[in-house]
């Protein structure tokens, strides 16, 4: 089996220190809404100026280079145990090239691993087997700061009025959005799943994540309820950084997934500004990225 342990430390530089298209696309339509001279707008220009030296001296974009979050769709005939090896050992080569901080720490004693191993669950790794004959990796970094202020909702939620139905899936993602405040390092893009399991839900609610900003969801009302979603939250007037202003998120992505009669969870997994995504596609001996 070929070994892609290159092609994966490459995967890592890039979502570590290169910010997507779309995502500095969001950021800058977000810089030209605030007022000049606002906090609003001083903390967009400087995030924009970090990614921009960012990507010049790969280095990082935040110091805090988060939870590697890798999902491998891979083609029949490729060994996942030996996939795992690969990717750990370019994790453990990215930590050494500083493309990403040393971040795995035992729960128990505190002590950090040192290499960002730690483990079954960091890095954080999926696999499905899928039809085809090219492997695609996605990575993104998911930092700590976001991931705390995320939120799981069980409906019927009686102290937010929220029914088991699209208008309370509405009321809880906006208190998420709400309770999170400048915490999350807005504008953030949530990620929502409706239904599942508590394990699922959250799951999904971090794989919808890897959708285009700009993208429309092919169900007619779950892109209403996304888009009504994000103005409602940028009229909350939390803004960058939580400094006030008009956006507090970039973007809202749903999915919903089956789920027990008895049981409705919404999870909402928020992502800060520094949305760091990256692909890599392996077909024909060859890597791409995107
Ligand atoms: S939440 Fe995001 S932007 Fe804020 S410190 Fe963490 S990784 Fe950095």
């Amino acid at each position: 089996m070929q070994d892609l342990t290159d092609e994966i430390l490459e995967l890592i530089r890039r979502a570590a220190t290169d910010l997507p298209p779309d995502v500095e696309k969001g950021l800058r339509a977000a810089l030209e809404n605030e007022a000049p001279g606002s906090a609003a707008r001083g903390a967009l220009e400087t995030i924009l100026k970090n990614v921009e030296l960012s990507r010049a001296n790969s280095t990082p974009i935040c110091q805090d280079t988060g939870t590697p979050i890798f999902y491998v769709y891979y083609p029949e005939g490729w060994n996942t145990r030996k996939l795992r090896a690969q990717i750990e050992t370019a994790v453990v080569q990215a930590t050494q090239r500083s493309y990403l901080r040393p971040n795995s720490v035992d729960s128990l004693n505190g002590k950090n691993s040192g290499n960002n191993l730690g483990g079954q669950h960091f890095p954080s790794l999926h696999f499905e087997e899928v039809e085809g004959e090219a492997l695609t990796i996605d990575l993104m970094l998911k930092g700590g700061g976001c991931e705390n202020v995320g939120a799981q909702y069980s409906l019927p939620n009686s102290q937010l009025g929220a029914g088991r139905d699209l208008a309370g899936v509405r009321k809880v993602v906006l208190d998420a959005v709400h309770k999170a405040q400048g915490q999350g390092c807005a504008p953030g893009i949530l990620g929502v799943a409706v239904g599942g399991d508590r394990g699922s839900s959250y799951y999904a609610s971090k794989e919808v994540l890897y959708r285009q900003l700009d993208d429309t969801h092919s169900n007619p009302e779950l892109a209403a309820l996304e888009q009504r979603l994000t103005e409602e939250s940028n009229l909350l007037g939390i803004g960058p950084m939580g400094f006030g202003g008009a956006t507090t998120v970039l973007g809202t992505k749903i999915t919903s997934l089956n789920r027990l009669p008895a049981s409705f969870f919404v999870s909402v997994s928020y992502m800060c500004w520094a949305y760091r995504r990256r692909r890599m596609v392996w077909r024909d001996g060859q890597a791409s990225y995107s």
